[in-house]
């Protein structure tokens, strides 16, 4: 380790959300930003962006595909890979380095690490965070360090070739086989784009369903649907991997059959990376998920030390992340013991970029049963509404589910094109608290838009 150690008011682990927590009510403390990947985090870099990117072009591709059925005669010849890898990259990366190249030059009070760092105890009335070569002390500190990719037994250990979302967006080529493990929302995002640009996709699923933790009916119509696209294999254990050379990976499964792939994509979901931060030095025990423990106000058990994003949060969401990130903030002004704004998890929706569109927020109708709750469920078909015809739509739907009597909105689940846009007047609905009966007769619905498919929905509930 190499000079004296650098004093700062406030250090900041990871430059995700976390890169957004100085702003001009912070501009009179140091502060120390550490980063030991690419800066602007996983969202910008490896995540939402560059997927969605990536979707849109599957989308228009996929649309050209399926475009006789509206008497339209398109044949898609081809997609130019290398040239969507570059659209893609040369927008975010040059976003990446000029946010690290704002925080390095133009802000005074504010020093970049590009480093790992962890804690090392407490001197003094400071935390002690260590890099291999430099050391920090800081009054309060900021853990928004993020989660990465799981890569299970026996993949991790086999000495295959793997990819995740940190490189996968990047291949040279696209290629012609591609082997996806995972069920969840990162494997159907991945498996439509791969699909609709011209690759066979295989989606491995340990479990009988995809998206196994939505709503059921969700769950089941996207495993179907999803089966008719790709090669889906459920209930399957992958024991053992093998490298083919050029010739890409075989996958042994339980059963004794055997996957072939040029290239094998692990998305078996995301571990929090607070384990990478001997947080056991200032005392700080991790649930059993793996995640940094926090209150509402975004405080862990170690005073003056905050967590936000993935790495605390149930949520692994950007958006989530983003609000995290602006009441920490508020907080920190305000002070640890001080006028304390609260993180709201009441009503997280999120949605699928796959093929077709999920969206969801509040509890899924198994939920809502547990809880005992008396509920009235409308499933309303994308193909009866006037833009579902349109659309020659046969398997989307809008699933509505409230508080008989209340008329409160407990859950609505969406499948089916622009369903992530289609959402977002529920999650108004139900984060104001307008009954469910006021939202569908106490305003207009735009006829014949998409969201019709919502509104009848609302007047099918008996409540
Ligand atoms: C493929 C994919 C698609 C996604 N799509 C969506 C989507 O469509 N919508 C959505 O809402 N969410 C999506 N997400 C999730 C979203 O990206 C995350 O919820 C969000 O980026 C989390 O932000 P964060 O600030 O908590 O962590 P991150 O953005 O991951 O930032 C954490 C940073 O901390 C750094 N770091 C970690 N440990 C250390 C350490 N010890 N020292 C120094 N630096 C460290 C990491 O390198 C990282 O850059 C997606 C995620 C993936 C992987």
């Amino acid at each position: 380790m190499t000079g004296a150690p650098q004093l700062v008011d406030l250090a900041v682990i990871g430059s995700g959300s976390g890169n957004s927590i100085p702003d001009e009510r912070l501009a009179d403390r140091s502060i120390a930003i550490f980063e030991e990947g690419v800066y602007g985090g996983t969202c910008l870099n490896v995540g939402c962006i560059p997927t969605k990117m990536f979707v849109y072009a599957a989308d228009v591709a996929a649309t050209v595909a399926e475009s006789a059925r509206y008497g339209v005669d398109g044949t898609l010849t081809g997609v130019r890979w290398s040239e969507i890898v570059d659209r893609v990259f040369s927008r975010i990366d040059p976003i990446s380095a000029g946010g690290k190249r704002y925080r390095v030059e133009d802000c005074e009070n504010i020093t970049v690490y590009d480093a790992h760092v962890r804690f090392d105890g407490r001197e003094g009335d400071r935390y002690r965070l260590v890099t291999d070569d430099a050391v920090v002390l800081a009054s309060e500190v900021v853990i928004a360090a993020g989660a990465r990719s799981m890569v299970p037994e026996p993949i991790a250990d086999s000495g295959v070739r793997y990819y995740t979302n940190n490189d996968v967006m990047r291949l040279p080529e696209l290629p012609g086989r591609v082997a996806i493990l995972g069920s969840g929302y990162i494997a159907a995002e991945f498996a439509h784009v791969f699909s609709s640009l011209g690759s066979q996709v295989t989606v491995i699923a340990r479990s009988g369903a995809l998206l196994r933790a939505m709503d059921a009916d969700v769950s089941s119509r996207f495993t179907q649907v999803a089966s008719e696209q790709w090669d889906v294999r459920l209930n399957e254990t992958i024991v053992g991997a093998l490298d083919l050379g050029a010739d890409g990976v075989r996958l042994s499964c339980a059963d004794g059959t055997h996957i072939d792939a040029d290239i094998l994509l692990v998305a078996t979901g995301r571990t929090p990376n607070g384990d990478r931060l001997n947080l056991d030095s200032i005392g700080i025990t991790l649930t059993e998920d793996g995640r940094v423990p926090t209150d509402v106000h975004g405080r862990t058990p170690a005073r003056g030390v905050w967590a936000l994003g993935d790495v605390s949060s149930p949520y692994q969401l950007k958006h989530v992340a983003n609000h995290e990130q602006r009441v920490v903030q508020h907080n920190l002004v305000a002070g640890w013991d001080g006028a304390l704004q609260s993180i709201d998890h009441r009503y997280v929706p999120f949605a699928v970029f796959t093929h077709p569109q999920i969206a969801s927020v509040g509890l899924t109708e198994e939920q809502v049963r547990e809880q005992g709750l008396d509920a009235t469920v409308k499933v309303q078909a994308y193909g009866d509404v006037a833009y579902g015809w349109a659309m020659e739509d046969t398997t989307g739907f809008c699933k509505v589910i409230a508080e008989r009597g209340t008329g409160r909105l407990l859950g609505v689940h969406i499948m089916g094109p622009q369903a992530s846009t289609v959402i977002q007047p529920a999650i108004q609905a139900m984060s104001f608290g307008l009954r469910a009966d006021a939202m569908a007769r106490g305003q207009y619905w735009i006829h014949p838009a998409m969201p019709e498919v919502l509104e009848n929905a609302l007047l099918g509930l008996e409540l």
